[in-house]
């Protein structure tokens, strides 16, 4: 068995009755869908064409979901469907960050991911999805693709069909007769303020009211030159060339916010309190003799724990966060990004224990805790790269950009606090090696960044997404804060003035949290639909 849909643009005539059906199969809230209705325009008054495509979870064969989804809340069945438990799910919404498609979405009322589930309830009795069953036209066809005597294995053995993304390498089971490259690529046809109705509140009121009372007039000559002149008094052509998205679902905006972009930086002011001292102390062996290790130590368990804090507050289902490590799925770095920070935090309080006591003992766990530190900052590259749906995540140079700020904003933070507890963590000696690992840090940041958003993008949606970082809505934030206030100055200080050093280290730690919140952000601009 291997259940797929697929929908016939010949026969659609978007209707809405399968979203409809859908709501009440499955009591889906107001605001969202589990499938729903695009239409787009194309062509120029009076040669113009509106396309449906009624858009929904591809149950992909290589799910990108299902891999991310940390507690196995989602799954792909023995018959193909990627079904839901959401007994299971803990909101962390990586379901949504991961799938290409945009078909998840986070139900208000149990704060828990919700998609379309092949009505699996009613296939597994031998009925069609509820879709299906409502569709007027037949322009949704499902059924197991394997048996060849089935509606869906003939048609696409016999229609040419087009899929969504078929370069992800999801390989999706949801197949378009007459798929229009402008209603299937969702960039194609970008969002914009003016979708159905939205448009006809000043002026003309209700627009298809307004062409009713024209009608009923039975003037139809003058119906239509009445409906120009509008047009013209607009000034905006009726549709215009380009093709462009007039009616849509509801935009689901920045799933991942300001929490996961600090719970990067805390991490890696975790991972920087320690490594900082650890390496100092192949260079100045008696160095550590002192508190600044112990002191390391401590600041990094509590940023670790600010980190775990930063997590729960991220989930839409926070009283399950446990579910992580008691519900393990091992193939998201969601979960192995959990068990790192849990076993580094297990290390570092066995350094702390061992330190005097046992130094031979304490060598073992400190070692085992550098390896550990690594990994809590890197992780979340890996964990991005899983979120296939945003291209930007998937850089090559995204695993760097996270191993080198744990030494950027440790030395930062060491900086700053070196000034007030002068006495415990401010000899000249530490000071001066930290701002070595500072200046190295930041011209490394600078290379990673440029090599990041200057280089060739392999697709258009990263593309688009470095244009969003450099001349889009986050220029101001990125070239004035993150560059100029963040590495630049930061670094003309470090090498030609005789200020404190906190300053420095304060702006390079501004720097970095504006960076990184707009690493979060700026991939989640690019529409998925
Ligand atoms: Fe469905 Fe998206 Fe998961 Fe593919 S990745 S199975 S489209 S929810």
């Amino acid at each position: 068995m291997n259940f797929g849909f697929i929908i016939d643009n010949r026969k659609c005539i978007g209707c809405h009755a399968c979203t409809v059906a859908c709501k009440s199969e499955h009591d889906v809230p107001i605001g969202v869908n589990r499938t729903w209705v695009k239409y787009i325009e194309k062509g120029q008054y009076p040669n113009t064409r509106r396309l449906f495509s009624v858009m929904r979870c591809n149950h992909c064969e290589d799910a990108p979901c299902v891999d991310i989804c940390p507690t196995q809340a989602l799954y792909t069945r023995e018959d193909g469907i990627v079904d839901f438990d959401n007994r299971r799910c803990i909101g962390c919404k990586g379901c949504m960050q991961a799938c290409p498609y945009d078909a998840l979405y986070i139900d208000p009322e149990t704060h828990t991911a919700a998609k379309c589930n092949y009505c699996s309830h009613r296939t597994d009795i031998g009925l069609e999805p509820a879709c299906v069953n409502v569709c007027p036209e037949h322009a949704i066809i499902s059924g197991d693709m394997d048996n060849p005597n089935s509606e869906i294995a003939q048609l696409l053995a016999t229609e040419q069909v087009t899929a969504r993304k078929v370069e992800k390498g999801t390989k999706p089971k949801l197949f378009y007769i007459e798929g229009d490259d402008a209603a299937l690529n969702p960039t194609s046809a970008p969002a914009s303020e003016s979708y159905l109705w939205n448009s006809q509140q000043g002026g003309v009121g209700h627009f298809a009211k307004y062409a009713e009372s024209l009608l009923a007039s039975r003037n139809p000559i003058e119906m239509v030159k009445q409906l120009d002149q509008k047009s013209t008094v607009e000034s905006t052509p009726i549709v215009p060339k380009e093709p462009r998205r007039v009616y849509d679902a509801p935009n689901k905006g920045l799933l991942w916010g300001w929490e996961v972009s600090a719970y990067v930086l805390t991490k890696a002011i975790s991972a920087g309190m320690f490594l900082l001292p650890f390496i100092a102390g192949f260079f100045y062996p008696g160095l550590l003799e002192g508190p600044i290790f112990t002191f390391g130590i401590g600041l990094s368990l509590i940023f670790l724990v600010i980190t775990g804090g930063l997590l729960v507050k991220d989930l839409d289902k926070p009283s399950r966060f446990a579910y992580v490590l008691l519900r393990p799925q091992w193939s998201s770095w969601l979960t192995r990004g959990g068990y790192i920070i849990t076993v580094f935090g297990g290390l570092l309080l066995a350094v702390l224990l061992t330190f005097r006591s046992a130094p031979d003992i304490s060598r073992i766990f400190q070692w085992s805790a550098a390896i550990f530190a690594i990994l809590t900052a890197v992780y979340t590259a890996f964990l991005f790269a899983q979120a296939k749906g945003r291209d930007f995540w998937q850089s090559p140079a995204l695993p760097l950009h996270m191993l080198v700020h744990p030494f950027l904003a440790g030395a930062a933070l060491f900086l700053i606090i070196s000034y007030p507890l002068a006495i415990l963590v401010g000899s000249s000696l530490w000071r001066g090696f930290l701002a070595d690992a500072l200046l190295v840090s930041l011209v490394v940041n600078l290379v990673i960044l440029a090599a990041e958003l200057f280089t060739s993008h392999p697709t258009k949606d990263a593309a688009l997404t470095a244009k969003y970082i450099i001349s889009g809505p986050f220029r101001n934030a990125f070239w004035v804060v993150a560059v100029i206030v963040g590495n630049l100055l930061p670094l003309g200080l470090l090498l030609f003035s005789a200020l404190p050093l906190w300053i420095p280290a304060a702006m390079a730690l501004i720097g970095l949290y504006v960076t990184e919140n707009i690493w979060v952000k700026a991939p989640q601009l690019v529409p998925l639909s």
